[in-house]
Parts: C-alpha cells; sequence; structure tokens
C-alpha cells in the first residue's frame, strides 16, 4: 500500500481522478496532511465519509515514528525514528533565534564511507522514501507545534544517491496548498555526486546547494573521500559551474578543519583560489569528535587564521560553531540507532 505522503500534489491528483474523483481534492488533502497536521483519514471533515474509507483502503498514513529524544542545552535537539521496517533514521532540530531549522536524512546508513563521518560506518541499508524524509519535519512540526522554518538534507546518507525521492519530497514540502516551504529556505548537501548536481540545477528551483568539499587538493580529498575517485575535484567543481549558469542559487562548501590535514595556511589558499573563481561561501567546521575515528579539530586560533585567510583572500567565510556535539548531534556523528546509544 502507498504511503499517501509519498505523492506529490500532480500524483495525488492523478491518484484521485483514477478513483473517479475530482481532482482538487488533492489540493484538500495536501491542506489535511501538510497544514492542519492530519494524521488519520477521518479527520478530512470536508470529505465524504465513503471517500474516506476508500483512501484508508487504497493508502496508508504517516511513515516514522518517535522512538528517543535527547536535547542539548544548547537547545539542539535529536530525535530517533523508528520505520515502518523496524530501520531507524536520526533528525535534528536546531533553534536558531527566529529559525528553526530540521537536519533530515535521506537513507538509512550511507553508501560513500567518508573517513570522517559516523553516517558510512555501519553501511548502506536503503533510501527513505519522500514520505519518510517529509515525515520527520511533520513529526518535529507537531511535537512542538511549529512548522520549521528551514530544511537542510544534511543528516544520514546523501541526498543525490537518492535523488528520486528527495526531488519529490521537496516538491511536497514545496507546494503551496500544504506547507509551502520556499526552497530558498531548503539546502540540499552533497559529497559531490554530479549527475544528482546537474539534476538540482535543472529543476529551476531556488533550492541552495552545498557540497562537501574538505579538500581542495585532489589527492587529498581522495583520501577522505572515496566518492571522489568516481567524481573527482574538476569534475565536481565543473557540475557546480553549470549548476549556477542554469541560474542555481549561490553554492556554499563545506569544510571539515582536520588537524594537521587540511589546516595550513596553503590549504586556505587553494581553498580561497576555487571559492573565488565560482563565487561560492565557505562554512569551517571544526572536526566533530567520531569514536573509532583518528581525526581531532585543530586548537581555535588555527581555525580562527584559516578563516582570517580566506576572508582576507576576498571569500565569504565562516566557521561553524557546531551544535549538538554533548548529544552526539553534530555534523557527521549521526548513525541511526547505534548513533543515539553511543
Ligand atoms: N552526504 C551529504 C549529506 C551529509 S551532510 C554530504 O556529504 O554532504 C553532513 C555534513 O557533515 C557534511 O558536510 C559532512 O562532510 C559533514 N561531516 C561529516 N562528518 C563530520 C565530522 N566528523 N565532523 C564535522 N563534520 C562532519
Amino acid at each position: 500500500m502507498d504511503d499517501i505522503r509519498d505523492l506529490t500534489i500532480e500524483e495525488l491528483r492523478e491518484a484521485f481522478r483514477a478513483m473517479g474523483e475530482p481532482a482538487y481534492r488533492a489540493g484538500q488533502a495536501f491542506a489535511w496532511l501538510y497544514r492542519k497536521g492530519a494524521t488519520r483519514f477521518d479527520q478530512f471533515t470536508d470529505f465524504p465519509r465513503d471517500l474516506r474509507v476508500r483512501l484508508e483502503e487504497r493508502f496508508s498514513f504517516g511513515a516514522v515514528a518517535p522512538e528517543e529524544a535527547l536535547e542539548s542545552p544548547d537547545g539542539t535537539r535529536k530525535t530517533l525514528f523508528r520505520l515502518a521496517d523496524g530501520e531507524f533514521v536520526e533528525t535534528v532540530l536546531i533553534p536558531s533565534g527566529e529559525r528553526r531549522t530540521v537536519c533530515v536524512s535521506t537513507q538509512v546508513g550511507c553508501k560513500f564511507a567518508c573517513a570522517f563521518c559516523a553516517s558510512g560506518l555501519g553501511g548502506f541499508k536503503r533510501d527513505l522514501r519522500p514520505g519518510e524524509i517529509v515525515g520527520q519535519l511533520l513529526s518535529l512540526r507537531d511535537e512542538f507545534d511549529a512548522a520549521p522554518t528551514n530544511v537542510v538534507f544534511m543528516g544520514m546518507g546523501e541526498p543525490l544517491d537518492n535523488c528520486d525521492n528527495l526531488v519529490k519530497a521537496v516538491r511536497i514540502l514545496n507546494a503551496p496548498e500544504g506547507l509551502g516551504l520556499a526552497a530558498r529556505r531548503m539546502t540540499v548537501s552533497t559529497s559531490g555526486i554530479v549527475p544528482g548536481i546537474e539534476r538540482l540545477g535543472t529543476l529551476g528551483m531556488q533550492i541552495n546547494l552545498s557540497i562537501s568539499l574538505h579538500s581542495a587538493d585532489d589527492e587529498k580529498r581522495g583520501r577522505l573521500m572515496p566518492v571522489n575517485r568516481k567524481y573527482p575535484l574538476a569534475e565536481v567543481l565543473k557540475a557546480c559551474r553549470n549548476y549556477l549558469a542554469a541560474g542555481g542559487r549561490m553554492i556554499t562548501f563545506e569544510y571539515i578543519l582536520i588537524r594537521g590535514f587540511n589546516d595550513t595556511s596553503g590549504d586556505a589558499d587553494k581553498l580561497a583560489g576555487i571559492a573565488h573563481r565560482l563565487k561560492a561561501k565557505v562554512n569551517l567546521i571544526p572536526f566533530s569528535p567520531v569514536r573509532g575515528l583518528p581525526f581531532a579539530a585543530p586548537d581555535a586560533g588555527t581555525c580562527r587564521s584559516f578563516l582570517a585567510r580566506l576572508r582576507e583572500a576576498g571569500v565569504a567565510a565562516t566557521l561553524r560553531q557546531s551544535k549538538g556535539g554533548d548529544i552526539r548531534a553534530a555534523c557527521g556523528q549521526l548513525a541511526g540507532k547505534t548513533g543515539v546509544r553511543s
């Protein structure tokens, strides 16, 4: 049985037509599902009773269930969700002033095995369906009675390795009949999946694109990220240029600062060169500790010098104050069930 939250509004219109119902029901259903927080079909009070029963028979409802939550004194909150098949994913809510950013997962586990990240340590299980991606956000919205203002696809998994479902989730969140979340409030982060970047460019939506760069040197990047062998830096950067040429929003480079590996002024200069050419922003993230991984963050002074060097070169750069480290909710620490217990 299909989860009704897997369907875009166009698909839902089609489904209603196939049931012999008017297409406008899709807009009404979207309002119930995404605005009014309905969790059962019998809450669709402007639908005739027999239609509600037929929906009940045709669709399942609600794909993620909160299992456990941890909250950090800095306000960051990590929720472990159980999926219908018993798998788990983690989602992080990051409040900051008026903003409520949700960091959602797109896969159970990850195939890409980046040397610094916890999400790939347990291997890859499966893609999340659109309803499971959107469901993480809806569940948090209902729990706190406030809709997230921003969504970052930066949780477990590689969003552009699950591109069809990611794009559907983006369209579902974006639909004005539902949450109506503006594309410019969504950010897709990728380890550099070239066909995915190009596909995102063709959508013509104002989604923000983040590239997990971590080194501006092809050989060093390859040591950290096996995906660099398939899509070397030059190809990733070419895809970024095409993305911008297709009218995409500004690109951000995520750069984990790792002590003694990519934190010298020479590394900063190389990074500045690349960022400059693409007019990209740089977001520096001091390495978050992951149990069993042999890396550390540089000291605070080194991080600040690296930042200053980028800025002197005219690059818009920030040093991220990583949040939620105390509850293992920081960048790179999400690992599903094992993550919460570790
Ligand atoms: N697969 C996508 C989405 C995950 S985003 C991607 O790679 O972009 C998660 C972000 O956290 C990425 O920028 C990732 O590189 C970063 N990250 C992973 N492990 C980290 C760690 N131990 N410390 C700090 N950042 C980390």
